[in-house]
C-alpha cells in the first residue's frame, strides 16, 4: 500500500490488487519504527498520521523476570523527532493510507485476488490475472509488484524457490480488554514464565498477550489444556488473576505460525517482490511491517523516474527492481540470523 501510495503520488499510474474486500485484520505487525516514523516525516505524512489514527507509543522494549527487569532496546535515541515505536493498527493504517494513494489518482480494488503471472512473447512479465467474485480478469502492467504477504501467490506461480531458515517458536495472540486499574508498563514487554515468555503489547484500549511455544508444538499445548497457559500467565503477572477466565480452549488464541523465510532472487524480468513475500521474518524485533515498507519506500524512489517515460522502458524497471534486491537484501538477512539465533536461544528454555 506504501509502494501504490508513493507511486501514484510520483505521477505514475497504479493499481493495487487486494483479495480482502477490507482492511479489518488482528495481530499483525502494528509497530512503526522510529526511522519509519522519520521517513513519513519527509513526506509530510507522519504528524497527520500520528494524528488521526489511535496508536500507543513506546520508548523502550523490556523484559522482565521476577527479580529483575532489562532494557533490551530504548528507542528514546532512535530520532530525535520520533523516540517511541508507534503501535499502530494495520486495520486502522491501511485504509488510511489507501485513502490518500486514492487521492493521488491510484485505483485500489479490494476484493480482485491476484491469480496468474502473464507474460509476453519474450518470457517477460507483462501483466496479470486475477478474480473479483468468481469472474476472471487481466491488467497489463509495465511492472508487477508482488507485495501479497507470508504466503505470497506471486512467488508460489514466479517459480522463486523459497528456504525456511528455521523458526524455534510460533506464538499463542489474546486480546485482553483494558481496565483503568491495570498497571503500565513500557508497552511493548516480555515477561519469564517457567516455560517460555509471556509478550504484552499496550494496544490502547486492548492488552495483546502473546505466549511463545517450541514451534510446532500447538498439538501438544492442547493436550496440556489453557489452564498451563494462564496459569504461567498469573505467574508472571499476578493481576491477570480473573482475567482470563473466558478463554474456554487453547482454540480460543490465534495462532502465529513463526516462519523465517528466504527466497532465491527477488526479481524476474517485469516482476519483483517486496516484503513478506520475499522475506518472511519471524516477529522478534517488530520489524516486518518496518522492513516491507522500507522495501516499498526504496522501489518508489527507484521506479518513479522510469516510470514518468511513455511508455516506460523495461530495461529501466529491472534495473530499478535488482537494485532493490541489492540493497535490501543484505540487511533483511542479516536480521533474519540474528532472528534464528534469538530465537534457538528462547526455544532452550521452553
Ligand atoms: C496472519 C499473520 C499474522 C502476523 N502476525 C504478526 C505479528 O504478530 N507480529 C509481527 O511483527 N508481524 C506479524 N505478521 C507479519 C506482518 O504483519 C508483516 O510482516 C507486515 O504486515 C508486512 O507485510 P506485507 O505488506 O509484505 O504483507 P501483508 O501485510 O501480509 O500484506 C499482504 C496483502 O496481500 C493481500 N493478498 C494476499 N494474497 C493475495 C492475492 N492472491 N491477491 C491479492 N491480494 C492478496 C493480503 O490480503 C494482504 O492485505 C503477521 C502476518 C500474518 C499474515
Amino acid at each position: 500500500m506504501l509502494l501504490t501510495y508513493l507511486l501514484a503520488r510520483g505521477g505514475a499510474e497504479v493499481t493495487l490488487l487486494e483479495s480482502r474486500h477490507d482492511f479489518a485484520r488482528r495481530f499483525r505487525g502494528d509497530t512503526l519504527a522510529p526511522g519509519v516514523l522519520e521517513y513519513l516525516d519527509t513526506l509530510g505524512r507522519a504528524d497527520a498520521l500520528l494524528a488521526d489514527v489511535p496508536h500507543t507509543r513506546t520508548d523502550a522494549f523490556r523484559w522482565h523476570t521476577a527479580t529483575r527487569t532489562w532494557t533490551l532496546v530504548d528507542y528514546r535515541g532512535a530520532s530525535a523527532r520520533f523516540p517511541f515505536y508507534a503501535l499502530l493498527p494495520q486495520a486502522e493504517f491501511l485504509p488510511w493510507l489507501a485513502d490518500r494513494a486514492r487521492a493521488h489518482g491510484a485505483t485500489v480494488h479490494m476484493g480482485a485476488r491476484f491469480s496468474a503471472l502473464r507474460h509476453d512473447d519474450s518470457g517477460r512479465v507483462s501483466g496479470v490475472a486475477y478474480t473479483v467474485d468468481a469472474a476472471q480478469h487481466e491488467i497489463d502492467a509495465a511492472l508487477v509488484v508482488g507485495a501479497d504477504g507470508r504466503n505470497s501467490k506471486v512467488r508460489q506461480v514466479s517459480g522463486l524457490a523459497a528456504t525456511e531458515l528455521g523458526a524455534s517458536l510460533d506464538i499463542l495472540w489474546h486480546a485482553l480488554p483494558r481496565r483503568d486499574d491495570d498497571p503500565s508498563y513500557s508497552g511493548l514487554d516480555l515477561f519469564g514464565t517457567p516455560h517460555g515468555s509471556l509478550a504484552l503489547l499496550d494496544q490502547g484500549t486492548d492488552w495483546q498477550l502473546g505466549w511463545t511455544i517450541r514451534a510446532g508444538s500447538l498439538a501438544e499445548v492442547r493436550a496440556r489444556g489453557v489452564d498451563a497457559l494462564r496459569d504461567a500467565a498469573v505467574g508472571a503477572l499476578a493481576w491477570l488473576d480473573g482475567r482470563l477466565d473466558d478463554l474456554g480452549d487453547v482454540s480460543d488464541l490465534t495462532l502465529l505460525p513463526v516462519r523465517i523465510t528466504t527466497i532465491e532472487r527477488w526479481t524476474r524480468p517485469g516482476l519483483v517482490l517486496l516484503g513478506d513475500a520475499a522475506h518472511v521474518v519471524s516477529p522478534v524485533g517488530g520489524n516486518g511491517i518496518n522492513l516491507a515498507l522500507a522495501d516499498a519506500a526504496d522501489l518508489a524512489n527507484r521506479l518513479v523516474g522510469p516510470l514518468r517515460r511513455t511508455p516506460p522502458d523495461p530495461r529501466q524497471l529491472d534495473v530499478a527492481a535488482a537494485g532493490l534486491e541489492s540493497a535490501r537484501r543484505p540487511g533483511v538477512e542479516r536480521e533474519q540470523r540474528a532472528q534464528v539465533r534469538t530465537e534457538r536461544a528462547a526455544a532452550e528454555r521452553i
